[in-house]
């Protein structure tokens, strides 16, 4: 059993064990992962374990909040400094929406750092909003209910965006993402089947993506328009 005064030691020995085993990298997203308190992203039921190193279902949804580890890897990848737009599709919990909007748009900061995180299953967009409003995140995030393969907005050369993660197994990444991310800009989605894939990184250059591999992982599916099919 776990008491509610013991999470924050359980926290901080998560993130002292990424940072020993190089997960954790950089002095952001170390602060980061101190700061937002994963047991209030978990399942009601899951709080007892939410500082293991293991994704966990969310509820009866059929969807998982990603590994720690997971998450941090994707976080450095992203190379997140404050004020950049951030687009992520898959926001389940929100937790990763979170952690983003912690290094975009820390509380006392002026910059206009936000995250957009789309969702397609309904009882998850609750479950999102609630999770971020309690924590303080939701003037930070905004939770949007539809299909992230389709991006948003869907074609809007104004609302271009900094970064996009894609937090679902996609079979390549779709052609709206690649058209809403700015030049120079990186995305980041794990490409592959519906079982095994890899994280990919991609960063654009005069309108082409420039690919690198980062390492193997297992996303639940993302299933849209331009994803796997229902
Ligand atoms: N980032 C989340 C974990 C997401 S799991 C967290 O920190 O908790 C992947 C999520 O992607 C699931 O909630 C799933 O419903 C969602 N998803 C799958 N396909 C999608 C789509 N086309 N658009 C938006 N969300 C999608």
């Amino acid at each position: 059993m776990v008491f509610l005064n013991n999470y924050s030691i359980l926290r901080k020995n998560m993130v002292e064990r990424l940072v020993r085993v190089g997960i954790i990298k950089s002095k952001e997203v170390e602060r980061a992962f101190l700061k937002v308190p994963r047991e209030e992203f978990v399942w009601y039921n899951m709080k007892h374990l939410a500082y293991e190193d293991t994704p966990l279902p969310l509820g009866n949804t059929g969807q998982t909040i990603s590994a720690p580890h997971m998450v941090a890897i994707m976080l450095e990848e992203l190379e997140l400094v404050k004020g950049l737009r951030v687009l992520e599709i898959g926001a389940g919990s929100g937790y990763s929406a979170a952690l983003m909007a912690e290094i975009v748009q820390p509380n006392d900061d002026k910059n206009k750092g936000h995250v957009i995180s789309i969702e397609r299953v309904k009882d998850l967009i609750n479950f999102a909003k609630e999770n971020l409003k309690r924590t303080g995140y939701s003037d930070r995030v905004s939770i949007v209910f539809g299909d992230g393969t389709l991006g948003y907005p869907k074609r809007r050369e104004e609302m271009l965006y900094d970064r996009i993660v894609i937090t679902a197994a996609s079979p390549h990444i779709p052609r709206y993402l690649k058209a809403q991310l700015k030049e120079n800009g990186i995305i980041l989605a794990p490409i592959g089947n519906t079982f095994m894939q890899t994280l990919v990184k991609a960063i654009k250059r005069k309108g082409d993506l420039e690919f690198r591999e980062v390492c193997g992982c297992m996303f639940v599916p993302l299933i849209g328009e331009d994803g796997f099919r229902p």
